[in-house]
């Protein structure tokens, strides 16, 4: 019994120790998957906070880049080539006035989606009368095929929407006027003609090299059998310049934060050195910037920036473009989410969605960023149906917001800046000597017209841009207002069209 129990004892003492055993591997497991768990979690902490460092903008690399952008902008104006902001004239001297009459078409064209346009001016006094929009996107292949199959593809649609019109008004016109909207770098050399520069925005059409855009269109529209006359030929930034003169006289300048982004802004002839001798009756002309390929060195670029580039199509270019607009920034969120996935495992095991370029949009980037939930339910969705990456936790949906935070915050404050260098180029910053009579600090109203599906869509970074530009200007941000239009880009040219029909005089 007592050996009997001394055995018991010792079995009994077997299976404690084996228990305790088996606790200490249970603990020593939890350990090590803390450890493992802590680690992987310091490793995104660290990849999170060497993002962050890297697009730092703080207040004073701001007023570098606000410096550098009147800097290119003087290079630019100077001499044809002699800065990577082209500074491309645009032959509009006047800007729509209000009393513009008759019906006048749209044709907006220049990345995700075409929109065609018809727009009822009622003359003076009155307002737009009627505005019609058809939007259709751009059918990917169309993109990179020839001139003739997308301006063939474009006039067939156009003829479509101006007969369902003229059927629903019951009546036609002799001839019609159209503005039209082509969103890409033309070397222009009357207001309605021009050369395509280079293609952006994924667009790569290559018999369209040295070719007059206008005439390329003004071709589809004759075979198509549509009597339609390309009055005039703008950019996007212009289109919505126009607009919003159209509605507010103190509207100087025009900014684009779509797909891609540009800005144009109301210059004096005689600051056009490149130009010598150009005569407008205005004294002025707008000055299309082509700033999605503005660089200065004190731009907050980090290694997935450089990554970025070196995979797109146009390397070296649009560097501005590449951390500001709507094509890039769900990209460099995507960039930095899987080099944390690979280097963290704070996703688990990712399947291959997250390595693909562009597998995350800018609208699904802004989706979460702006996802106020709790627990963060939009994330988890978009991450679960987007990345293909399930059930992640709540502290990893933190930092997918996190990640998207600091791209978006950092495009937004870097479009205040380069707005902000606009402004005190044509001296409504506060800095120089009043222009208009005025004792310094008395400023003049300000309004800069903005367009763009980014910015219309995505109010954190509306927030953000309104934010820097008070950090950058103090009091004077009081006199300076952002106006949203809508269509802007299109709408601006038919009202162009108008106006350069009617040829009244300018009233820039
Ligand atoms: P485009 O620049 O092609 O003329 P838009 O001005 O409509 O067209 O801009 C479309 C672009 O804006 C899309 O490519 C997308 O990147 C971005 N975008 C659209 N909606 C949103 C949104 N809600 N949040 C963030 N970005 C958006
Ligand atoms: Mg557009």
């Amino acid at each position: 019994m007592g050996g009997g129990g001394g055995g018991g004892r010792g079995v009994w003492f077997g299976v404690a120790a084996g228990c305790a055993a088996a606790a200490c591997v249970i603990a020593a497991a939890l350990v090590s998957r803390r450890v493992r768990s802590h680690r992987r979690w310091q490793r995104a902490a660290e990849l999170v906070a060497e993002f962050e460092e890297g697009c730092g903008t703080p207040v004073g690399r701001l007023k570098q880049v606000v410096d550098a952008m009147v800097v290119e902008m003087h290079a630019g104006l100077a001499s044809d080539g002699g800065s990577k902001l082209k500074m491309l004239l645009t032959y509009v001297d006047s800007l729509p006035h209000g009393s513009e009459k008759g019906i006048y078409y749209a044709l907006d064209l220049g990345g995700t989606n075409f929109r065609v346009l018809q727009v009822q001016l009622g003359g003076k006094g009155s307002n737009i009368l009627k505005q019609k929009v058809e939007k259709q996107p751009i059918p990917q292949e169309l993109m990179t095929s020839t001139c003739e199959k997308m301006f063939g593809f474009i006039a067939s649609k156009l003829k479509q929407i101006v007969e369902e019109d003229e059927e629903s008004r019951e009546g036609t016109i002799e001839t019609r006027a159209l503005g039209f909207t082509f969103s890409f770098p033309v070397k222009q050399s009357s207001v309605s003609s021009g050369v395509l520069m280079k293609w952006t925005k994924g667009f790569s059409i290559e018999d369209a090299a040295d070719r007059d855009i206008v005439a390329c269109l003004q071709e589809a529209l004759t075979k198509e059998g549509l009597n339609m006359q390309v009055a005039v030929l703008v950019n996007d930034t212009v289109g919505t310049l126009a607009l919003g003169h159209y509605h507010d006289r103190d509207t100087v300048a025009a900014v684009i934060i779509g797909t891609g982004t540009n800005a144009c802004y109301v210059e004096r002839t005689d600051a056009i050195i490149k130009y010598q001798g150009l005569l407008t009756n205005s004294g002025s002309m707008v000055i299309n910037m082509e700033w999605g390929n503005f660089w200065t060195s004190h731009l907050p670029r980090t290694s997935y920036d450089v990554e970025l580039d070196e995979d797109s199509l146009n390397r070296t270019d649009q560097g501005f473009e590449k951390m500001i607009s709507g094509m890039y920034l769900g990209e460099i969120a995507r960039r930095v989410l899987f080099r944390i996935a690979v280097e963290s495992e704070v996703f688990g095991d990712v399947g291959s969605k997250l390595s693909q370029p562009f597998a995350l949009s800018t609208p699904l980037m802004a989706t979460m960023h702006e996802d106020e939930s709790a627990d963060l339910r939009e994330v988890k969705r978009i991450v679960e149906q987007t990345l293909q990456i399930p059930d992640i936790p709540l502290k990893t949906r933190r930092l997918v917001v996190k990640v998207c935070d600091i791209v978006s915050r950092r495009a937004a404050r870097l479009v205040a800046a380069g707005i902000v260098g606009i402004l005190k180029k044509i001296g409504r910053d506060g800095s120089g000597p009043s222009t208009s009579g005025r004792p310094k600090g008395q400023l003049m109203r300000t309004v800069v017209a903005v367009e763009g599906g980014l910015y219309e869509g995505y109010s954190m970074f509306r927030d953000y841009v309104d934010e820097a530009i008070v950090e950058i200007l103090g009091d004077v941000a009081q006199n300076i207002f952002l106006k949203t239009t809508v269509d802007g880009s299109g709408t601006g040219a038919a009202l162009l069209a108008a106006a350069h029909l009617s040829n009244r005089k300018s009233y820039i």
